[in-house]
């Protein structure tokens, strides 16, 4: 029986560790894929204070885990498939184990989206790709498209600058949703491209991708653009398909919470991009799972005091 199990191993999740465990909460994480979360596909973040020159994110995701696993927290590899309640503690059922826990933090984080569109799935990994810091060595000298407007689209353009020989950006707009600095520096950027207003109709190839049909929404002229690449940044959706029966979600998927990050289920806190929130930052991450964690503590002082 842990005090706090913490699922997704994020900023979020790491910092409810690391907040957890110097509270002397018997604390367990757990991570069904590789700790880190998303930032470990940033090659740099800029906008996390303490570090002027920006840090790479698998190096700041390293630190955090270093420093929770420092205070004692343990972590386990795991996908959560259920949670059950059970009069004050939750059973959590797990594909390889089953914990149980008198509280629990939710920080699975978000997952890309696709666009659906014809020749997306035949060609993920074949050029199609959501990532990329992951990816970007393998189109050096050939041209690349990025979908989206947001923050993503303009930061991993220009990074996809460093490699590739030519960076369009497709937005279906003509105004980008990104932070002004990052618009401002990729509008800037020579060897990037916009093309506003416009949208991704098709995927076209053989073997790897070789060519997209783009189409302006307004004039609804088509057009071929060659490329070999293609970057889809158009938004993410939460990790919450397990936990419909368990707690309050928007008509989106995110976990409803208050400002002390309760769920409506008394004994589960929801922190990070999982929550339904305005700003999704590292910096607001670590934010939330912090105060999670103390309020699970809290929770737990007046539930099992003896
Ligand atoms: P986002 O902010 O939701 O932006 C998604 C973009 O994709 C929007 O411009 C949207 O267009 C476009 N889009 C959505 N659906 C589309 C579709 N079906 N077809 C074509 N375009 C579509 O997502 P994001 O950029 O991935 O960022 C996700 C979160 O992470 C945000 O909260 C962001 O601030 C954060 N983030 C921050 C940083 C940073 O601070 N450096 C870096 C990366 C991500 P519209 O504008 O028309 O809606």
């Amino acid at each position: 029986m842990y005090d706090l199990i913490i699922l997704g191993g994020g900023p979020a999740g790491l910092t409810a560790g690391l907040y957890g465990t110097r509270s002397r909460l018997d604390t367990l994480l757990l991570e069904k894929a590789v700790l880190g979360g998303k930032v470990i596909t940033t090659e740099k973040i800029e906008n996390y204070p303490g570090f002027p020159d920006g840090i790479n994110g698998p190096e700041l995701m390293e630190k955090m885990e270093a420093q929770a696993k420092f205070f004692g927290l343990q972590i386990e590899n795991a996908s959560i498939e259920d949670i059950q309640k059970e009069y004050d503690i939750f059973k959590l059922i797990a594909d390889n184990n089953t914990y149980y826990t008198k509280t629990i933090i939710i920080a699975t984080g978000t997952s890309s989206l696709g666009l659906g569109i014809p020749g997306e799935e035949k060609f993920k990994g074949r050029g199609v790709s959501y990532c990329a810091t992951c990816d970007a060595l393998f189109f050096k000298n050939k041209p690349v498209i990025v979908v989206g407007g947001g923050d993503a689209a303009c930061e991993e353009g220009i990074y996809l600058t460093k490699f590739a020989s030519h960076v369009y950006i497709i937005h279906r707009r003509d105004k980008l949703r990104a932070t002004k600095v990052l618009q401002e520096r990729a509008l800037a950027n020579p060897k990037i491209e916009f093309i506003f207003d416009s949208v991704l109709e098709k995927i076209e190839g053989n073997d790897y991708v070789e060519k997209v049909i783009i189409k302006n929404i307004k004039t609804s002229n088509k057009k071929e653009v060659a490329v070999e690449g293609i970057f889809l940044y158009i938004g993410t959706q939460p990790n919450t398909d397990f936990l419909k029966n368990i707690v309050n979600l928007d008509e989106k998927g995110y976990i409803i919470t208050d400002d002390d990050m309760r769920t409506e289920t008394p004994g589960i806190f929801a922190a990070g991009d999982v929550r339904k929130k305005m700003l999704r930052q590292v910096s607001t991450a670590v934010g939330d799972g912090a105060t999670a964690a103390y309020m699970a503590e809290k929770y737990i002082e007046s539930k099992f005091k003896e």
